[in-house]
């Protein structure tokens, strides 16, 4: 893993937790070839554990030299009524986020046209 590929090391991303995808904004250009333009996404997985945590995993690599940039982790699970979701990755930054798994409001459901 590398530095030099990026404008700065797990940025702080407050609750966007991405699951695929790269975040451009913070690549610098691949430090191997000066490439900025073909970085992809490889070895894609999604695991899911025996306490229903689901993990995805995947490399973001230059898609010029294959030069590895960064892994990419997001994790997903539910905690009571809220689902719990995390990102770590040192091109991505951390993030964090809970979304309430609560039903709608009532009223709002009841509206017919
Ligand atoms: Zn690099
Ligand atoms: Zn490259
Ligand atoms: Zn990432």
């Amino acid at each position: 893993m590398c530095f030099d590929c990026m404008k700065q090391a797990f940025p702080n991303r407050g609750e966007t937790c991405l699951d695929s995808g790269s975040y451009l904004m913070n690549f610098q250009g691949c430090s191997e070839c000066q490439k900025k333009e073909q970085m992809k996404v490889q070895e894609r997985k999604v695991e899911t554990d025996e306490d229903d945590v689901e993990t995805i995993v995947y490399q973001h690599v230059c898609g010029n030299c294959g030069h590895f940039i960064a892994e990419h982790k997001y994790t997903f699970y539910v905690d009571g009524d809220y689902q719990e979701y995390e990102m770590y990755c040192r091109l991505c930054g951390r993030s964090a986020t809970s979304i309430s798994i609560m039903p709608m409001d009532p009223k709002m459901q009841s509206v017919q046209f």
